[in-house]
């Protein structure tokens, strides 16, 4: 059975409001039937683009294929921020992995938006990079505690975070929604499609080639190596790296697509707002999101539009997203902003995994596949493409990420059950906490009995 197959890449456009802007889009050549590489690369998201560009930053002849068009998938259609932290804390991580191991990952995880300016410096990519930091604030009370422990662990590792507390918060979140929040100076955001093709750019500078609307439908091995084939004819290649992201299917090699749950998410921009009314949101434009189950990311362009994360129909690859929730939850977070008109809403699809880590797999001699980015994968996605050239080139040991046997989920042909059950719970988590922030009033909310304030995890995406 094909796993994942209903989600194949759609007709649905991607975001016309990043292509508009940056790094255009760039003109790629058809595959040449029968011809031969050293290594092919399937998928041109962030994975798969870091992976060619590794390749051939190290004089391996590559050609990437693409179903679509660069940047077409979840790449193209992000929201832009860069944490420095993936689905994990560094808690959690160290609680995971062997101490060797855990140490690699967290002290990677540390620095993900400095590779990734690095990277957009180094090949002068035009993706409107903000690096003035990321901020996490608690929408409830009940979510203080666990800031505050997280606060003061990365704190203890070092790295340059602050809790603001009170009107330090309302200052810099410029809302009074929250008593609290964790600014993490090291975030950026940029335009995630600019940042794609500007990868794509780079690659092709490098000497590789890049087919788009060729979608790869099966591999084979024989003594030669892999044959590729797709509609439009087969080519070969000694090695081969699937990076398809939430379209990972088990039609490229079994069991792959049984570890992913796809769930779409959304995302909608507004027309540029009232440069007065702007100024005190977001003030330091930092990204901000708050402890919420679903949704909660809100950040500011340059031509002063909101652009924020929106709840939609989970498991429709052409569903709207909820325009009037978005709405409502605006007015909730920033009362002072008069309604918002709404110039674009887009969906894409979330690899996500049973456990939130990325899967990287070394899946017969010669061919290895990576996703399972959870929503992280801008900069998490940059180091797990180099992961997955290394790899290839035999230096699987230098990886971050370990590298996994593949678990196909007994349970996924629940998926889809599986994905609206969990959001639905999640939904009314944050319903109540968005009632109760309205019927009891901000300051009984704010200032709650202290026997009602515990610890809870603060991970969300
Ligand atoms: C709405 C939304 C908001 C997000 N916000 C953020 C954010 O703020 N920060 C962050 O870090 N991450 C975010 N993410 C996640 C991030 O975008 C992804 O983790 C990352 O882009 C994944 O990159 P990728 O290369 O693995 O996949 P993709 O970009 O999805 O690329 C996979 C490519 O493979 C191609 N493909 C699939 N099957 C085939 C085939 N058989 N043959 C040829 N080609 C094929 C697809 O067409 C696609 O272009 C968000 C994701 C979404 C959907």
């Amino acid at each position: 059975m094909t796993k994942n197959a209903d989600i194949t890449p759609r007709q649905d456009a991607p975001c016309k409001y990043f292509s508009e802007r940056g790094e255009s889009a760039i003109a790629t050549t058809p595959i040449v039937v029968g011809s031969h590489y050293d290594i092919i690369v399937i998928g041109a998201g962030i994975v798969g683009l870091s992976a060619a560009l590794a390749l051939a930053e190290r004089g391996v002849r590559v050609h990437v294929l693409e179903a679509r068009h660069i940047g077409w998938g979840a790449s193209g259609r992000a929201w832009g921020q860069v944490a420095a932290a993936a689905k994990h804390t560094p808690k959690e991580i160290d609680a995971t992995f062997p101490p060797e191991r855990a140490w690699r990952i967290n002290e990677t995880m540390a620095r993900i938006p400095e590779i990734v300016s690095e990277t957009v410096r180094r090949h002068d990519i035009q993706c409107e990079m903000l690096e003035s930091g990321n901020l996490i604030a608690a929408h409830r009370p009940g979510k203080e505690l666990g800031l505050r422990r997280l606060a003061d662990d990365l704190a203890r590792r070092g790295y340059p975070v602050t809790l603001l507390e009170d009107a330090a918060c309302t200052t810099v979140t410029g809302s009074p929604r929250y008593r609290v929040a964790l600014q993490d100076k090291r975030g950026i955001a940029l335009n995630p499609l600019a940042y794609t093709r500007g990868l794509a750019r780079a690659v092709l500078n490098a000497g590789t080639s890049i087919s788009e609307n060729t979608t790869v439908t099966q591999l084979e091995r024989n003594a030669q190596g892999w044959i590729v084939q797709t509609a439009q004819g087969a080519i070969r290649a000694e090695s081969v790296i699937i990076a398809t992201n939430a379209f990972t299917s088990d039609r490229l090699h079994p069991g792959i697509g049984s570890e992913i749950f796809p769930v779409r998410a959304y995302q909608a921009i507004s027309r540029p707002l009232d440069p007065q009314i702007l100024a005190g949101i977001l003030p330091e434009r930092q990204t901000l999101n708050d402890t919420r189950r679903l949704f909660s990311g809100i950040r500011i362009w340059p031509d002063g539009r909101l652009h924020v994360g929106v709840d939609g129909p989970e498991r429709s690859g052409d569903g709207r997203a909820f325009l009037t929730g978005a709405s409502r939850r605006l007015r909730m977070t920033y009362p002072q902003l008069s309604p918002v008109t709404w110039q674009e809403a887009w969906g894409g699809w979330v690899d996500m995994t049973a456990d939130k880590y990325p899967v990287l797999h070394d899946l017969a001699p010669g061919l290895w596949s990576a996703a399972g980015l959870s929503g992280r994968g801008i900069g998490v996605g940059t180091v797990l493409g180099r992961d997955l050239a290394l790899c290839a080139l035999g230096q699987a040991p230098d990886a971050v990420h370990p590298i996994t046997a593949v678990t196909p989920r007994w349970y996924h042909f629940a998926h889809s059950s599986i994905v609206r059950l969990a959001t639905a719970a999640y939904r009314i988590e944050d319903a109540i906490a968005d009632f109760r922030f309205h019927a009891m009033g901000q300051e009984f909310f704010l200032n709650p009995p202290l026997d009602r304030v515990q610890s809870t995890s603060i991970t969300k995406g």
